[in-house]
């Protein structure tokens, strides 16, 4: 599991920084890719990646801005010109589809694929058996929502060697020591199944937010997650126009990491104002509320293991 930042920027494209986007890579637990909104020219900065457009299962979008929803009909588009035959879910505030329908409809771009939409309210978005994603309203002037990705946890692995050792060989007899508590096996003996499956694989918990100014919301969703990414569009000696433009600084961010007892705070969304070295500024400025901060930058890549390190 690793995130990788296809966008960093805010509001308007620069050279350094493109518009937000930003891939959580799940290759070794389902085989594809989640993109987390899709700024204008997503699609280019993916062709400087492995990512494959049909690779891509679902799309959550954070809130209706155009940085954050404009290189949506492109990569759609693409995606199928491209091959893409699988379905694709697209989540995201009402009005999201409309968006998407009307673009390819006014385009006349058909797309070999189904797109199937979940309009995303407070509450859970999305769950099978691996993992949990649900969604919170945050405050940013329109709806735009902050998404708590969770994994859930795995149980451990038979303990072969412990079974062989009391001369259970391989069998179907296995599969119920995983599935069953007690197992009666065929000479009477009776096996408590706990005692032969390793300890649980914790599941990883990931916090994405769309923009928003410092709110309970983004506390809440962010509460233990091992990596928490938060825009920080502005410094701290800009508060006041944060607030008004319902935006966080990176000092802002700190703070919500620490409450929220995260594990590490990636910085992104950063104003164009500032220029690749005084952006490092606002990175100084959040670690001094919260040490293990990191800023993304376009291409930035970051894993994500079971210690969230
Ligand atoms: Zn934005
Ligand atoms: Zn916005």
């Amino acid at each position: 599991m690793d995130l990788l930042f296809l966008g960093t920027g805010a509001g308007v494209p620069a050279k350094h920084r493109n518009v937000t986007s930003l891939a959580l890579n799940l290759l070794g637990e389902r085989g594809v890719t989640w993109l987390f909104d899709c700024g204008e020219a997503t699609q280019h900065q993916v062709l400087h990646t492995s990512i494959r457009p049909r690779r891509i299962e679902k799309i959550f979008i954070t809130h209706l801005h155009g940085d954050h929803i404009f290189g949506l009909p492109g990569f759609l588009g693409s995606r199928s010109f491209q091959g893409g035959e699988t379905p694709l879910t697209i989540y995201g505030p009402k009005g999201i589809k409309e968006f998407v329908d009307i673009s390819l409809r006014v385009s006349e771009t058909h797309l070999r694929y189904p797109i199937h939409f979940g309009e995303v309210e407070d509450g859970i978005v999305f769950e099978d058996e691996q993992f949990i994603v649900e969604a919170r309203l945050l405050e940013h002037g329109v709806s735009s929502y902050g998404y708590r990705i969770i994994e859930k946890d795995t149980k451990g692995t038979l303990l072969v060697e412990k079974l062989r050792e009391l001369g259970i060989k391989p069998g179907p007899v296995y599969r119920d020591i995983k599935e069953k508590e007690e197992v009666v096996l065929e000479d009477g003996r009776v096996l408590k199944s706990a005692d032969y499956i390793g300890p649980s694989k914790k599941g990883r918990i990931v916090t994405i937010l769309g923009d928003t100014r410092p709110c309970t919301n983004a506390l809440e969703l962010a509460k233990g997650a091992d990596v928490l990414v938060h825009e920080a569009t502005f410094s701290e000696e800009d508060d006041r126009i944060a607030h008004e433009y319902y935006h966080s600084t990176s000092f802002g961010a700190a703070e919500t990491a620490k409450k929220a007892e995260v594990k590490k705070l990636i910085l992104t969304h950063i104003s164009s104002r500032y220029h690749k070295e005084e952006a490092l500024v606002l990175l100084e400025e959040a670690k001094k509320t919260f040490e293990n901060t990191e800023m993304a930058f376009d291409f930035s890549q970051f894993m994500i293991d079971n210690e969230g390190r």
